[in-house]
């Protein structure tokens, strides 16, 4: 399958693909973004080097939150998401990237938590 003919879900909370990554450096966090996080940013955020990045946690941005009964990923930071998150549309072009890509980590990942076999 091509990026160009995947299927865009209607709603981000049941997708979730572009919040995974196992890439430390996934996660762009700049000064407005870690300003904007205030206090949470500590505990979500890691430095490599000088550069801050969100922090990444079983493969996912540590800042989402799974909802196995609902099926639903949730940003806990939304309205003080990065710069870089915000940007991301969906059904853009990234978008389609991602789910390409990606797909299948968020239902994976579900299906780990209903089988209890992560935290
Ligand atoms: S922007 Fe695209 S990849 Fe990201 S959660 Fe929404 S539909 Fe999924
Ligand atoms: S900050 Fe929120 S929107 Fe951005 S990657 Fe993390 S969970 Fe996803």
């Amino acid at each position: 399958m091509r990026p160009d003919d995947v299927v865009v879900p209607e709603d981000c909370t049941f997708c979730g693909a572009c919040c995974f990554s196992t890439l430390p450096e996934y996660i762009r966090v700049f000064g407005v973004d870690h300003d904007r996080m205030d206090d949470r940013a500590r505990a979500l955020t890691h430095f490599i080097g000088n550069r801050c990045y969100m922090r990444l946690d079983e493969g996912h941005c540590s800042a989402l939150k799974l909802d196995p009964q609902e099926g639903r990923f949730l940003c806990s930071i939304y309205e003080a998401r990065p710069d870089c998150c915000r940007a991301l549309d969906r059904g853009s072009g990234a978008c389609r990237g991602e789910l390409h890509e990606k797909r299948q980590r968020p239902l994976i990942a579900l299906e780990r938590l209903r089988q209890g076999k992560a935290d």
